[in-house]
């Protein structure tokens, strides 16, 4: 008997999982974004204001050449980094848009902007070194920090700088074991930029403090009012240095599917990453690749398009948000989100209810109104909800219609 006994907690013992990747909180966008979508195959009319996909198709051209790489086989393995021909792009397009000097062997292509980010955190970070992450964040950040054994620390931006921070609120939070900041312009929430002034400020703060920047340019070609996009790498050597640029094609070329990220860095982070990814992904998908490269390098007329129809929604956005009662917004001046502040909005009721958290805010108007938008708690920001206007004005109307139904019902 006391033999079987101790098998069985043998066997328990073996079961334990990874407490690891137990602290992981599945990511909320798209978990609002899936049941958008269940709810919208379910005949539902659902306004989906959720996660930060462009509902345009990937253009022609694109296509084409992803079909074309099927039928002449490119199917097989390619070199777990990339290709050379897609590396030769984003090598031109660094030089082109970004005024950055990256080789061919300084870039990595991966699976995504988010696989990027995982191969940037896996090789720079130790057990226990620091990354600063400014809130609001795009809310994967903490959760591949974690799972790369980083520290995440967090400094809060407030409405009254655009949501960003400056250099006195980041020296508040450095300490011995900082590594690294994550640095998002346009920024995934807020739609905010940083000004050239401000990255400047940062960047001599990254040098003197010798931290690494990770710059998340994912957005870097949406940006609006005539404004420039500016990469914090470009200044001087110093910062080129210690930053690891990082991009994709999802969010501008309206790929999301297609999973194709990409980085910018020293060689040695380079080879790092490489390595690393040979081992846990191999290559990113190789027809994906050859319709990357057509994206970089072909007609670029329908990204223009895109960017004009994306900077009517967004004016649209902004002036209805910007009449309603009881809620309030920056004007974005980038990416494709409008965040919005409905502290003002907690403690009414609703239906004799009252609304004690933006969570409870957007889950009634999931539930009552048929709009998905996002509660920012999982962005390190209470009292906010981000909505993306990467979808039609008709459905833009109708949903912000709703909203407006919904907070003239508050009491
Ligand atoms: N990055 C997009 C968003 O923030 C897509 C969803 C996700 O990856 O979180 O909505």
């Amino acid at each position: 008997m006391k033999r079987i006994h101790r098998i069985k907690v043998v066997l328990i013992m073996a079961l334990t999982l990874s407490k690891k990747a137990m602290a992981v909180k599945p990511s909320s966008t798209l978990a609002i974004t899936a049941k958008a979508k269940e709810l919208k195959a379910q005949g539902v009319d659902v306004v989906g204001f959720g996660a930060g996909e462009p509902d345009f198709n990937t253009p022609d051209n694109i296509c084409t050449a992803a079909i074309e790489a099927i039928n002449s086989g490119f199917t097989k393995y390619t070199p777990a980094s990339g290709i050379a021909e897609l590396k030769a792009a984003i090598s031109e397009k660094f030089k082109k848009f970004n005024g950055l000097d990256y080789k061919p062997s300084q870039i990595v292509i991966s699976n995504g902007g988010k696989h990027s980010l995982t191969n940037v955190f896996s090789v720079i970070l130790n057990p226990g070194d620091e990354v600063i992450i400014p809130a609001p964040y795009w809310l994967s950040y903490p959760e591949i920090v974690k799972l790369a054994d980083g520290v995440p620390v967090f400094v809060r931006g407030e409405k009254e700088t655009g949501y960003k921070v400056n250099v006195e609120m980041l020296e508040s939070v450095t300490t011995e074991k900082t590594k690294a900041l994550v640095l998002n312009t346009p920024s995934n929430p807020t739609g905010m930029i940083y000004s050239e002034e401000e990255l400047r400020a940062i960047a001599d703060y990254a040098v003197k403090n010798d931290i690494y920047v990770v710059a998340d340019e994912m957005y870097e070609h949406l940006v609006y009012n005539g404004k420039k996009h500016v990469s914090i790498a470009s200044f001087n050597e110093e910062i080129y240095k210690r930053t690891i640029t990082v991009s994709g094609l999802a969010k501008s070329y309206a790929m999301t599917g297609w999973r194709i990220g990409y980085t910018g860095s020293s060689e040695e982070i380079a080879k790092l990453m490489g390595s690393v990814q040979s081992h846990q992904t191999s290559n990113p998908n190789s027809i994906a690749q050859k319709a990357a490269v057509e994206a970089l390098t072909g007609d670029q007329s329908t990204v223009k398009m895109m960017l004009g129809e994306f900077d009517k929604r967004r004016k649209y956005m902004y002036e209805r948000f910007a009449k309603m009662p009881y809620v309030s917004t920056l004007e974005p001046e980038g990416a494709f989100y409008v965040f919005v502040d409905v502290t003002d909005t907690l403690n009414m009721t609703y239906k004799g209810n009252k609304i004690e958290t933006a969570a409870e805010f957007a889950r009634i108007l999931i539930d009552e109104y048929n709009v998905a938008v996002v509660p920012c708690a999982d962005f390190g920001f209470e009292n906010h909800i981000r909505l993306s206007y990467a979808i039609s004005v008709e459905q833009i109307d109708k949903g912000v219609t709703r909203i407006e139904q919904f907070l003239s019902e508050l009491r």
